[in-house]
């Protein structure tokens, strides 16, 4: 009996772990460009820390969290998202204290025990920015043009940030009351948990998988006081000064509990599904505070870096396969069919396959070719092989498998006139002697620009 991953849990193999390789990289780069420093906070966490930050009436903290108690009796819980832990962290390390706006970036793993479908796993990866201590809208309008920049540098084109504004706790008690008249008007309209839980939090409702989408378009908008009126106009001329591409959307409202003001989705034309959201966020100011920290106002976001992966793939050149295959044209192996005599078309003509016929090389050859995967590697030539030891036509095999862009083969007739052999493996397929000592430049000249 074989032992398979749990629903919702899966591998990311190659070629996607290179797509998301990719991601992260251009994350990183763009963080650095914007000051954002790497926090790598626990995967596990106390439960108690996402029911007091998350909320206790999200459905991330009522249905989806990997909860348990562990040997020692306390309550565990999986992070289903990185904020509460960056805010922990935040608090327990002081970090208030390093003056100025702690800007902070984390990647990892999430866990949330929803129904799996395409772009919605149980444990998937993300990619989260936290800006605490900045309270003007130039944090805000920052961290939103951060993120657009950041999808368009791993390759995604034609995101829209949508945003909206759900206040501050002044703005929030009237648009409450409103909401909830609103839902009791009709609550045959409302799935259980949603009738169960209105009296506590309305504004699940809107977020609610089943109903939110309908009702979040008939309910009443929030009315804005006028100071974060003001905070929400300024968002939005500063991200027009910085041509990023956003729209209101009024009916916009996130899964969390502790977001103020600016709240914010990027989502992408292509796919428009439910699950085109790439990545959410918005202003926490008060939950910093509210968890035993500073009076630290904050905006973040989290990308789902699965989603982005789903519509990149296929679209980034892979960065992580071999460059350069090293192939050896025989090497004495009995291993080693005389590709004339195999009945099929031989893979490789010509004087290589010659030599190959007349019974294979001396270890000679294999031992220089092994010699240069290391030449190439120190010169920074992602290269690879197989075994020195098969088939020529075998190794070719693996060579085009292996998604390298050229071959280098040499034997030891090679060895004895200093040339290489290169041969093209994509396009062109065509091949060129090149003298052994101009190998590396003849490389690098060969190979596509990234
Ligand atoms: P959230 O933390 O719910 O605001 O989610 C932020 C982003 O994480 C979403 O926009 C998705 O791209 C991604 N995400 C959330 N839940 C899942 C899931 N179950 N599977 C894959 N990606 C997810």
């Amino acid at each position: 009996m074989t032992i398979h991953s749990l629903r919702g849990f899966r591998d990311i193999l190659p070629p996607d772990s290179g797509v998301f390789y990719a991601i992260e990289s251009a994350a990183r780069e763009v963080f650095k460009l914007y000051g954002y420093r790497e926090i790598r906070i626990p995967t596990l966490e106390a439960r108690e820390l996402f029911v007091k930050s998350t909320g206790d009436t999200t459905d991330i903290v009522q249905k989806e969290m990997y909860a348990f108690t562990d040997q020692g009796g306390r309550e565990i819980a999986a992070r289903p998202e990185g904020t509460p832990g960056v805010v922990r962290a935040y608090i327990e390390n002081n970090l208030s204290q390093n003056g100025g706006n702690g800007k902070y970036f984390y990647m990892g793993g999430m866990f949330r025990a929803e129904r799996p479908q395409a772009g919605r796993y149980r444990e998937f990866e993300q990619i989260g920015a936290e800006c605490i201590g900045a309270h003007g809208a130039f944090a805000d309008a920052e961290s939103i043009s951060m993120l657009m920049e950041m999808l368009k540098k791993a390759g995604l084109s034609g995101c829209m940030a949508e945003i909206n504004s759900l206040g501050c706790a002044t703005c929030r008690a009237a648009y409450r009351a409103g909401l909830l008249g609103f839902l009791k008007t009709n609550p045959a309209a409302l799935c259980e948990v949603c009738r169960t839980r209105m009296e506590k939090n309305p504004l699940r409702a809107l977020d609610c998988k089943l109903d939110g989408p309908r009702l979040a378009l008939e309910a009443p908008a929030i009315k804005l006081c006028p100071s974060c009126q003001l905070h929400f106009s300024r968002v939005q001329e500063l991200l027009s000064a910085l041509n990023a591409p956003f729209k209101v959307n009024k009916s916009l409202v996130r899964g969390l509990d502790y977001y103020t003001r600016t709240i914010f989705e990027v989502k992408t034309g292509a796919s428009g599904g439910s699950q085109d959201a790439l990545a959410g966020g918005g202003r926490y100011d008060e939950l910093v505070k509210s968890m035993g920290g500073p009076d630290a106002p904050a905006v973040g976001w989290a990308m789902g870096v699965d989603r982005v992966a789903l519509l990149l793939k296929g679209l980034i050149p892979e960065s992580d396969a071999a460059q350069v295959f090293v192939v050896c044209a025989g090497s004495g192996s009995p291993a080693v069919v005389p590709i004339e005599k195999s009945g099929e078309e031989p893979y490789w003509e010509g004087r290589l396959g010659k030599i190959q016929q007349d019974g294979g090389n001396t270890p000679e050859a294999s031992s220089r070719a092994f010699a240069l995967l290391g030449e190439l590697r120190a010169a920074g030539i992602r290269t690879d092989f197989s075994d020195f030891n098969l088939s020529l036509k075998s190794q070719l095999r693996s060579a085009d498998k292996s998604g390298a862009y050229l071959a280098l083969i040499l034997g030891d007739e090679e060895i004895k006139n200093s040339v290489y052999a290169l041969k093209f493996l994509k396009e062109k397929k065509d091949q060129r002697n090149v003298p052994a000592a101009e190998i590396i430049p003849a490389i690098k000249a060969a190979l596509p620009v990234k």
